[in-house]
């Protein structure tokens, strides 16, 4: 008899999404006339920069011909989008990382997904609280959790952002093995600081711990007092494994783009305690899993990092990071705490009341879809999330309908 994996069963529907589409669908039906403008998304908008594009074309036509034809490419990503990666975005700041520490993939959340497969079954792991859910449901899946109850997985570690920290946890107060972080932080826009980093790596250091940091929307930081990577922080690379990707950065989401940086001197134990690198365990696991990005969308990556790629995409951050901070002052004109918003994409507002209670009110009232807090977790209740990946217009036109609507 085939029988399933049981830790399936304990996983949550992702009733987020699924709600608000359903509470969307029956204003539309209710309301036909109204329209409606979604500011809860997490997709940008914007079409791929030029740059990506032509590259994406060229590689596209050398497919055409046998000559020039490519089939299967290196598991781990063509040697001329790591070389690139390494030196644009570590090597030219001052990081030491090699290129064959670069692992190229189809997405950071696959990465931030798959990553923890490596790792023991009976590891205590940290999650942020509010989180992205793809850290905790992979988790649940790999069989490290109890059930669900009351909000939580038996098993996970917490860690608490909330008002008084400012969204940025702090250490854990037992011992912890994977830590999952997130800087700018998917949903609450909040940021670390070189000291606040260097915290979390002290502490790995001295639990023998591992943290997968996710900074996928670091390009979106435009305040030199912050780190970039977690590599700038001393000790790191023996404790850290960095995601990135191109989906927030030059609009890759629907093309499919990103890496991983596992240094060559991080280490895993063996229950008695020997050292095994971890860069040997993934790239046995990517080798054998995965089969590489197309060869036209690694050279349309790869183009991010010529001089025009650089421009175009800076003005694409730009961009949202203008909205962002348009709706951000926009909500604090009205009297609502905001988080994020600068540095991030996303603004995480304090709506003084129910999360839910306060999309209703959007919704019906300003016509304008946000996302409520308490779908990233418990610590997210009383709060809701605005995306700035929109148009100028609409992010105009949307705050102008919540202000009309709540004033
Ligand atoms: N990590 C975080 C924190 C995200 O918010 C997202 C997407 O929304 C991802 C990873 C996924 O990135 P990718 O498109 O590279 O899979």
């Amino acid at each position: 008899m085939i029988r399933i994996n049981e830790h399936y069963l304990k996983l949550q529907e992702s009733y987020l999404f699924s709600d608000i589409a359903r509470r969307v669908e029956k204003f539309v039906q209710q309301n036909p006339e109204r329209s409606l403008i979604k500011m809860g998304i997490g997709d940008v908008t914007r079409a791929l920069p030029p740059a990506c594009i032509k590259a994406f074309h060229k590689a596209v036509d050398e497919m055409a011909s046998d000559s020039t034809f490519r089939g299967y490419g290196p598991e781990q990503g063509y040697p001329f989008l790591r070389q690139k990666i390494a030196r644009h975005d570590f090597n030219d700041r001052g990081m030491d990382i090699e290129p064959d520490e670069i692992f190229v993939s189809d997405g950071a959340k696959c990465d931030s997904g798959n990553l923890q497969e490596i790792f023991a079954v009976d590891i205590k792991v940290a999650v942020p609280d509010p989180v992205y859910p793809v850290y905790v449901d992979t988790n649940v899946m790999a069989g490290r959790t109890g059930a669900f109850i009351n909000g939580r997985y038996e098993g996970l570690v917490y860690l608490e952002g909330n008002r008084q920290n400012g969204f940025v946890a702090e250490l854990p107060e037992k011992p912890v093995d994977l830590i999952y972080l997130c800087f700018p932080n998917n949903p609450t826009g909040s940021v670390i600081d070189r000291k606040g980093l260097q915290k979390w790596v002290d502490y790995a250091i001295e639990n023998k711990a591992l943290i997968l940091f996710d900074a996928a929307y670091e390009a979106y930081i435009t305040d030199d007092n912050l780190p970039h990577s977690i590599f700038e922080v001393k000790g790191a690379k023996q404790v850290a494994i960095e995601m990135r990707s191109f989906s927030k950065l030059a609009g890759f989401t629907g093309t499919r783009c990103a890496y991983t940086v596992v240094p060559k001197n991080c280490m895993a134990y063996t229950p008695d305690g020997n050292s095994i690198p971890v860069h040997k365990l993934w790239n046995r696991r990517h080798t054998t899993k995965f089969n590489s990005v197309s060869y036209p969308v690694q050279r349309a990556a790869e183009a991010v990092y010529s001089d025009e790629g650089k421009a175009q995409t800076r003005q694409l951050v730009e961009g949202y990071l203008s909205n962002a901070r348009y709706i951000r002052q926009a909500m604090e004109e009205l009297g609502y705490t905001c988080f994020g918003g600068s540095n991030a994409p996303y603004v995480w507002v304090d709506c003084k009341t129910d999360s839910w209670e306060f999309f209703d009110r959007l919704l019906n009232k300003a016509g304008v879809v946000c996302t409520p807090g308490v779908g990233f977790g418990l610590c997210g209740q009383g709060y809701v999330r605005l995306s700035a990946f929109n148009s100028v217009n609409n992010v105009k036109q949307a705050m102008q309908r919540i202000k009309d609507a709540l004033s």
